[in-house]
């Protein structure tokens, strides 16, 4: 029998991926994906037609979503996983990030076009199409328009913290974040640690040690940008806070071409002890799964 995967960590259409959530689910099922995941940036609205979908092709769907949280050393990222879509108050706040990234986009354009490029909002709106509009939007439309070779020239020159036209967007802090996804039943992980070189170690130890007690439950061991050495670093992280631990690809569709749902760069093994860790942990929680 082929073997199947456990995917925690994919972004659809709703936010910066390039699948719909039909079709992600669609591309799951193909690749043998079992459980998946969806994790948009500061959105619900992919949830309900991926359960649906899920639902009518036999993939179990873990409605989620990834919040940024910004720390002192540039943002983290964190999972919200098996939340409800309805969620008050988390879509009352993403509603609100998702307008404090419209403002940040807007300058971003803005600065562009004080550096001489032909590109407008508008531009950007309609490439997206989406709920939660993000960087990679205003790439592609560079990309589109032949003013970057990759997408991800776009970013190094233009976009990433440090490039020509970057701004920064209003997060929450990194217990607002945890409060907010625990108040609305999630369980939380926080996303691909090992890639945030600038956070020193010890203050990342001590961060967690913080979050702790406030609910956090996992951390994001399993990556397409983990090496094996960063793999067991956020295991010895967890083993040493006792939290569980989380997996996923990251996956974009074409919006990073490289990563391949389930599998990553290709090396990508969900176990699957990870779920049924969170699961067993969810039901000691008496939290539905
Ligand atoms: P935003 O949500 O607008 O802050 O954009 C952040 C998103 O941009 C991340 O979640 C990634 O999907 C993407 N991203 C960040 N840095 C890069 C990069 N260097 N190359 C390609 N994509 C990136
Ligand atoms: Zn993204
Ligand atoms: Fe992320
Ligand atoms: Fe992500």
């Amino acid at each position: 029998m082929a073997r199947t995967y456990i995917d925690l960590h994919t972004h659809s259409t709703a936010s910066d991926g390039s699948d719909s959530p039909r079709e992600l689910v669609l591309h799951a099922q193909k690749h043998n994906v079992t459980t998946l995941a969806i994790t948009d940036h500061d959105t619900t609205a992919g949830l309900t037609e991926a359960i649906e979908t899920g639902k009518e092709v036999g993939v179990t769907i873990v409605p989620g979503c990834e919040l940024a949280v910004q720390t002192p050393y540039g943002e983290l990222h964190i999972l919200g996983l098996w939340l409800t879509p309805e969620a008050p108050k988390l879509n009352q706040a993403m509603k609100e990030l998702r307008q404090h990234r419209a403002s940040r986009n807007q300058i971003i354009v803005q600065n562009l076009q004080n550096l001489g490029f032909d590109i407008t909002y508008d531009e950007v709106l309609a490439l997206a199409g989406s709920s939660s509009v993000g960087r990679p939007h205003i790439a592609r439309v560079m990309l589109n328009k032949g003013f970057v070779p990759e997408i991800r020239t776009a970013f190094t020159q233009y976009l990433a913290d440090g490039g020509v036209a970057y701004a920064p967007k209003k997060v929450l802090s990194p217990e607002e974040g945890v409060a907010l996804l625990k108040e609305e039943g999630a369980t939380v992980s926080i996303a691909h640690l090992a890639i945030h070189r600038k956070h020193p170690p010890e203050w990342i130890d001590d961060l967690i040690g913080s979050l702790r007690p406030l609910g956090l439950d996992a951390l994001e061991a399993y990556h397409s940008e983990h090496s094996a050495k960063d793999v067991r670093r956020v295991v010895g992280l967890a083993k040493k806070h006792n939290l569980l631990l989380t997996g996923g690809s990251d996956y974009h569709g074409e919006a990073k071409p490289h990563i391949s749902i389930g599998r990553g760069r290709g090396s990508l093994y969900v176990p699957p002890f990870v779920l049924e860790e969170l699961i067993a942990l969810r039901q000691k929680q008496g939290l539905p799964v």
